[in-house]
């Protein structure tokens, strides 16, 4: 079987073949750096991380090119800078690392290209020229917009009327505006807000910034200057993002139906209970807290343990399962530690799994199954049954850990003398006086990692181990 993919655009699966099979193409919206992610958030970049591994595993490593992006210029940034005092760049860059950092904790590869917005403000102006050139987009109050009623094609990929589109825009009422469901593609910047100077044709007086929408055609153009095989995202992105995305590309190229992209794929919400994990709802956990307690790996076979395209419900016990699943393949592995790796080919069943729309929950099931093989097996087939496992395992960013290290556990490697115990506690201690409480709590969580158990009393703090 070859890879089957849901294409939102025609809501159907389909069999996958790229264009070119020497550079199979595929961009994914990435976060908007001003703090830090969720695990929501890290839901897309794990998931198309499959993609990017399983497309790799199958034209090359060198045929994929994969982008996921930096939204670097956005009112949040803008505000988070004001009320930190913090520089922008300060920010974004501070962000976009903790990103990569923590995205790379859950097995996540770096993209081949990591395109930042602000570096692509040249191509954004293009792009708008162009719209303005065609009749696409027009200036009004110091604004650009698009014209959503010159696109025919406009609600395809959300199956929206007109009538949904102009109440799911949620438009506030903006006097710019010439219709409802028209979107800015450029806005005016004040004095103390980041901007750029517009080209004279465009007729503004002062200086902008583009609107976000805009941000993912320029870029997806100047990575990839032709119609990429997938593009990726959460579903909340499907409108009006990605609606945007595809108005402003196509109707800016030659012909002007040429398809942004070949693909379009999306995945469901983590929840938290009923509702969407998300910063305006205030139920968020983060990567970064969690992998103070958790391996990088648990996490990722949490986020994977659904289909992406179904929801998936964030539990501690989700997180509990994960690492008791996670346990028993590293406890075959060490097991087999002497046995040698030999080549073998990919087992049938996980790309299967993999190939019928990113199966993962069965890919899982796959593992566990290869897992029993090789508990079983004896002499050379040890080898085979190991091997496999491991070919298996590895592609979906597992079993990466040293067996023995992993079955020590967390606290082996965080293992803390008496001496600095103590000086951790004083240091607390002076912490807590100083009314540094985020001090005081990571040192806190540093020796509970560590499974220092402490009691605050009146004659000081008490400690042993746990
Ligand atoms: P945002 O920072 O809100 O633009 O989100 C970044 C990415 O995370 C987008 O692809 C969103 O669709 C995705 N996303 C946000 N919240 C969730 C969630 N609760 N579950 C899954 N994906 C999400
Ligand atoms: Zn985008």
């Amino acid at each position: 079987m070859t890879l089957q993919l849901f294409n939102t655009y025609s809501g159907k699966k389909e069999t996958f073949v790229p264009q070119k099979r020497s550079r199979v193409t595929m961009y994914v919206c990435g976060p908007t750096v001003y703090s830090y992610a969720h695990i929501g958030n890290a839901r897309p970049p794990v998931v198309f991380d499959v993609l990017f591994r399983w497309l790799r595993a199958q034209y090359g490593r060198d045929a994929v090119v994969y982008a996921r992006n930096f939204t670097d210029i956005d009112d949040k940034i803008i505000r988070a800078s004001q009320e930190s005092g913090e520089p922008i760049a300060a920010i974004t860059e501070k962000y976009a690392e903790i990103y990569r950092q923590d995205t790379g904790a859950l097995g996540v590869l770096p993209p081949t290209l990591e395109p930042r917005a602000t570096e692509h403000i040249p191509e954004m102006q293009a792009l708008i020229t162009t719209l303005l050139e065609k009749q696409h987009a027009y200036t009004e109050q110091e604004h650009i917009l698009f014209r959503v009623k010159s696109f025919a094609e406009y609600g395809k990929l959300s199956k929206l009327d007109q009538e949904e589109i102009i109440a799911g825009a949620r438009v506030e009422v903006a006097p710019y505006k010439h219709d409802a469901a028209d979107f800015v593609l450029w806005k005016p910047s004040s004095e103390n807000e980041p901007g750029w100077k517009a080209p004279t044709g465009w007729g503004l007086s002062g200086k902008g910034r583009p609107g976000w929408h805009l941000e993912c055609s320029a870029m997806i153009e100047a990575a990839f200057e032709e119609t990429i095989d997938i593009h990726g995202g959460g579903q909340d992105l499907r409108f009006p993002h990605h609606e945007n995305e595809i108005a402003q590309s196509c109707c800016a190229l030659e012909t002007g139906n040429v398809p942004l992209a070949r693909f379009w794929l999306h995945n469901g919400f983590l929840n938290m209970g009923k509702d969407k994990m998300s910063k305006s709802v205030g139920n968020i956990v983060t990567p970064n807290e969690l992998l103070k307690s958790w391996e990088g790996e648990v996490l990722r076979w949490a986020l994977l343990s659904a289909q992406y395209r179904q929801p998936l419900e964030w539990t501690d016990g989700l997180l509990e399962q994960s690492k008791k699943q996670l346990d028993r393949f590293y406890r075959v592995l060490n097991d087999l530690s002497d046995v040698e790796i030999v080549n073998v080919a990919m087992p049938t069943r996980v790309a299967e799994a993999l190939n019928d729309d990113l199966n993962t929950p069965e890919a899982f099931a796959a593992l566990h199954s290869l897992r029993e093989l090789a508990v079983k097996a004896t002499g050379a087939d040890r080898a085979t049954a190991k091997s496999e496992l491991l070919a298996a395992g590895n592609l979906l960013g597992f079993f990466e850990a040293d067996p023995g290290r992993w079955l020590k556990g967390r606290a082996a490697d965080k293992a803390l003398d008496d001496a600095a115990i103590d000086a951790l506690l004083g240091e607390r201690a002076a912490a807590r006086k100083a009314k540094d409480f985020a001090r005081a709590d990571d040192i806190r969580d540093q020796l509970a990692a560590a499974s220092v158990i402490f009691e605050d009393g009146p004659e000081g703090t008490t400690w042993r181990r746990g």
